[in-house]
């Protein structure tokens, strides 16, 4: 899933790729977890991008490697 986001002057995108497994470790991981992330048939869904801290952690600790934040 791909998603742009305007937070005041920052932009920047998460994308959930398909090798997104749905094991939920982003949203027990993000410090916005429950707002940001839904986990929804097997696969994390972005539900408000402009709770993003942008602190990358959903990205560090993903296991299937299916995020990337990029600015
Ligand atoms: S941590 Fe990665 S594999 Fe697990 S639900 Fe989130 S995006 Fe999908
Ligand atoms: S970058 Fe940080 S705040 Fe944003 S979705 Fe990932 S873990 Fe949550």
């Amino acid at each position: 899933m791909l998603f742009t986001c305007d937070r005041n002057i920052i932009m920047f995108e998460i994308i959930i790729d398909e090798r997104c497994t749905g094991c939920g470790k982003c949203r027990a991981v993000c410090p916005k977890g429950p707002r940001v992330f839904e986990i929804i048939d097997n696969r994390a869904v972005i539900k408000d991008a402009r709770s993003c801290l942008n602190c990358a952690t959903c990205q560090s600790f993903c296991p299937a490697g299916a995020i990337k934040i990029r600015w």
